[in-house]
């Protein structure tokens, strides 16, 4: 079972991802959790050039090849082995990451969900939960002291991110779990158990 979270910054993807370790351990199930950029040696190296809040000027397609060659490292070298092996693996964003920041934020269209389909090489989530939050309040969730390069992106970009992923969650509905990511940690849990309990069972 392949799980995503997605969502913009601050919609609470590492609290309900941490609520999923204690249930799934609570369950004697082994599993992954992962995340992006990142998840491997290559891809953490990957990650600070991605995130780096230098001065030096990144341009947008070097910004989606980076992160689809961190996908790819990720994927062949962590998360297809763990699913190979019967594990559960729990990635905090994945490939819609990609499409909603880098094709509908920096417009950069579809040539990036080409270059990731062959990063992820046939490896897609099963499940995919998106935390529906608009960026402003997502955006006042987060400490000023861990703001990165990218989360201090202008307002429109988040926007155009947000509205992107609602699109993608409605070309694939059978993928998508889309969560009100508003209301408080313990409501979203519920609902994100309750939909993972419903696959498990059947
Ligand atoms: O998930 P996390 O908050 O660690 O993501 C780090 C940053 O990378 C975020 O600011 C997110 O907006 C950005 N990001 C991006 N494009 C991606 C994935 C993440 O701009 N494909």
């Amino acid at each position: 079972l392949f799980i995503t979270l997605e969502g913009p910054d601050g919609s609470g993807k590492s609290t309900q991802i941490e609520y999923l370790r204690e249930y799934f351990h609570g369950k004697g199930i082994e599993t992954v959790l992962t995340r992006e950029p990142g998840g491997t040696e290559i891809g953490e190296k990957l990650r600070d050039i991605i995130l780096d809040k230098g001065n030096c000027e990144m341009c947008d397609m070097t910004e989606a090849l980076l992160y689809a060659a961190s996908r790819a490292q990720h994927v062949n070298q962590l998360i297809k082995p763990a699913l190979e092996a019967g594990k559960v693996v729990v990635c905090d964003r994945f490939i819609d990451s990609s499409i909603a920041y880098q094709g509908y934020g920096r417009k950069l269209g579809d040539a990036v969900r080409v270059i990731n389909e062959l990063a992820v090489d046939g490896c897609m989530p099963d499940l995919t939960f998106l935390m529906e939050i608009s960026p402003e309040i997502g955006k006042s969730r987060i400490k000023s002291e861990s703001q990165d390069r990218l989360e201090q992106e202008k307002i429109e970009f988040h926007n155009r991110v947000y509205a992107g992923y609602r699109e993608i969650a409605r070309f694939y509905p059978a993928r998508f779990a889309e969560i009100d990511a508003a209301r408080d940690k313990l409501s979203i849990k519920k609902d994100i158990l309750g939909r993972i309990e419903k696959i498990l069972n059947d």
